[in-house]
């Protein structure tokens, strides 16, 4: 068994992105990261201008037509925010603005700047016409927001380049979302071992190892980008029902699916339902597993049947869900 193995980084989408080869193909590394960065300019909110930029520039003006991929992930996004009790609302972009949470010059905002917000966050309110590709939003302000599961989209469709490369065993890493591609020859059992975070804690402290083969493992957590104001910690998703971050029980949320797409979306909606409401949504969607770490210390497995878990961290209590 050959043990080498390639790693090639490079920052793109905010973050630190790399891919793990084994072996080496750097035509199918150049395709990878240009894929990435030409995807990152369709979808970005952070530039001026992209393809989901000139949609939110056209708020109450005109529908804009965008590209099939755009397209299909704001479609798809919409659908993922009227779901029964879901927290993730691709409209929340006026908050997220408002907020500037991880970026320079975050603020709690006054309550009258929320409220005018959130009357600009209803998601119902997006038109999505099929025939021509347009998305248009109907009110002034309204700005659609990707940041949650562009990454996922992308990680997904980074999976089937490198199959056109004809590589079936890789894994690539942006950020908070790993996708893991086949077996993994490099380990005795084939799996894949990807890390989970310890909350608040340096960037190499693990709580445990997470063993998984041909699946997605996002994890969304309060930690990544947040302030402190006042002995009060504000993160980063925020709650579209009050336009201020989610506050409950939980520290992070790591969802292993089969795409990382699926991942990013429940992994918001599964930290916005909270330990007992999304132990029952695991119930229901046994296809999707989880670990959720609490703020007093437990990690609670569900659905353990899609990957291995190895706790790292004594002071935390594991527990599995039945
Ligand atoms: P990360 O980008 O660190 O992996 P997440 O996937 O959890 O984190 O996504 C957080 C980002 O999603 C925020 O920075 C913001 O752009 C966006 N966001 C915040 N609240 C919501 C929400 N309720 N629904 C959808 N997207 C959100
Ligand atoms: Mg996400």
């Amino acid at each position: 068994m050959n043990n080498a193995c390639f790693t090639y980084s490079q920052q793109l989408m905010g973050t630190t992105v790399s891919l793990q080869l084994l072996t080496e193909n750097l035509q199918a590394v150049a395709a990878v990261f240009n894929t990435i960065e030409a995807l990152e300019a369709l979808l970005t909110v952070n530039r001026e201008h992209s393809e989901v930029m000139n949609i939110n520039h056209a708020a109450g003006k005109h529908p804009v037509t965008v590209s099939d991929l755009v397209f299909d992930l704001i479609m798809q996004a919409k659908q993922a925010s009227l779901l029964p009790n879901s927290i993730f609302n691709l409209a929340i972009g006026p908050l997220v603005k408002l907020w500037k949470i991880g970026f320079s010059g975050h603020t709690v905002p006054d309550s009258q700047s929320i409220s005018e917000k959130l009357a600009l966050t209803d998601p119902r309110l997006i038109v999505l016409n099929k025939q021509n590709n347009s998305v248009y939003l109907p009110k002034t302000g309204m700005e659609i927001d990707l940041g949650a599961i562009a990454k996922g989209y992308i990680a997904d469709i980074i999976k089937l380049v490198l199959v056109q490369y004809d590589i079936h065993h890789a894994i690539i890493n942006c950020g908070g979302n790993v996708l893991t591609i086949g077996s993994s020859p490099l380990s005795p059992n084939k799996y894949w071992k990807v890390g989970l975070k310890k909350p608040f804690a340096s960037a190499t402290s693990l709580l445990g190892i997470i063993r998984v083969q041909d699946k997605s493992v996002v994890t969304s957590g309060i930690y990544e980008r947040y302030f402190i104001q006042n002995n009060h910690l504000y993160h980063h998703i925020i709650n579209p029902a009050t336009g201020f971050p989610l506050d409950n029980e939980l520290e992070s949320i790591t969802i292993i699916s089969e795409n990382s797409l699926t991942g990013d979306i429940f992994s918001t909606i599964l930290y916005g339902l909270g330990i007992k409401k999304g132990r029952e949504e695991l119930n229901k969607r046994t296809s999707i597993g989880a670990i959720f770490v609490t703020k007093d210390k437990q990690i609670i497995l569900q659905n353990d049947q899609h990957f291995q878990f190895q706790l790292l961290d004594k002071n935390y209590q594991l527990h599995k869900s039945v």
